[in-house]
């Protein structure tokens, strides 16, 4: 018989002690020392960021612009834990950028929409995650297909990592849509049936690719009970090197979660 999966993990963890769904905020992409130190500023002022997201490896379309800063940009993300104590988060890709990110302390781990869609790739961080001890986010496949979302958690669960996160990041689909990636939200209600141990996370700044969407989908995710939300911040967002569009200041991503409206938490 397979062991009941474990309700005690690093999320669920953060979640009873805050009792509100769990934030997480930064840039798109981690561009200069600077534009990391000043957006982690700004949002510790807010006060109520759980996690301090940046991409250092980016999946760009295209090749030849820019594609992440890599590795140097590690230590500015352990300079925003030491100044800010807020925990941190990187997306990787590959078992080098496993092994590079947790030698930088870097806090939880996520798995990019362009990953998840692979799973020799899932299989291979897998295993160099197995054992490390750190928290994992999985973001959707980029296709709205469920089993390989959830293929990827078991994938996760069956090497041993149990502190697991998804995030809804919405769906490419080739149909005319407001949003950039459809949110399609029956999917991720449906892997939160198969997984209800696993935290639901939403990242309303992938699903509307633009700032003005960013409130309406973070309410229909709150109103949907999901368990936190990702969203994309920084100091100055016209002039962000990735996703100019959909970023906003932490000031406004304040004011956005200002005029949130919470439920009452079900657990
Ligand atoms: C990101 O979070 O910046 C990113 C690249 O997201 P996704 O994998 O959802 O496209
Ligand atoms: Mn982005």
């Amino acid at each position: 018989m397979q062991n009941p999966p474990l309700t005690d993990t690093y999320f669920t963890r953060l979640l009873a002690k805050k009792g509100q769904p769990l934030l997480i905020a930064g840039p798109c992409s981690a561009e200069t020392e600077e534009q990391v130190l000043t957006t982690a500023r700004g949002l510790q002022a807010l006060g109520n960021i759980d996690l301090f997201r940046a991409g250092i490896w980016k999946p760009r379309t295209k090749p030849g612009g820019f594609e992440g800063m890599g590795s140097v940009a590690l230590p500015w993300l352990q300079r925003v834990k030491a100044e800010t104590g807020i925990p941190t988060t990187v997306e990787v890709a590959t078992p080098r950028h496993v092994e590079e990110a947790l030698a930088h302390g870097i806090d939880v781990l996520w798995i990019g929409a362009r990953t998840t869609v692979n799973p020799f790739a899932v299989q291979d961080l897998a295993d160099a995650l197995a054992g490390t001890g750190v928290p994992v986010m999985v973001k959707n496949p980029v296709n709205p297909d469920v089993a390989l979302w959830a293929g990827a958690l078991e994938r996760l669960e069956r090497a041993g990592i149990h502190d697991l996160a998804a995030i809804h990041r919405g769906f490419s689909t080739f149909a005319p849509s407001r949003y950039r990636n459809a949110p399609t939200w029956m999917l991720p209600i449906e892997l939160k049936t198969r997984f209800p141990h696993i935290p639901l996370i939403c990242d309303p700044s992938h699903i509307g690719g633009k700032r003005d969407l960013l409130l309406p989908i973070a309410q229909k995710a709150l109103d949907l009970d999901y368990d936190g939300l990702m969203i994309e911040t920084h100091p100055d967002p016209d002039n962000a090197l990735s996703d100019a569009a959909q970023q906003v200041t932490p000031a406004r991503l304040g004011e956005i979660l200002s005029e949130l409206k919470y439920r009452r938490r079900s657990s």
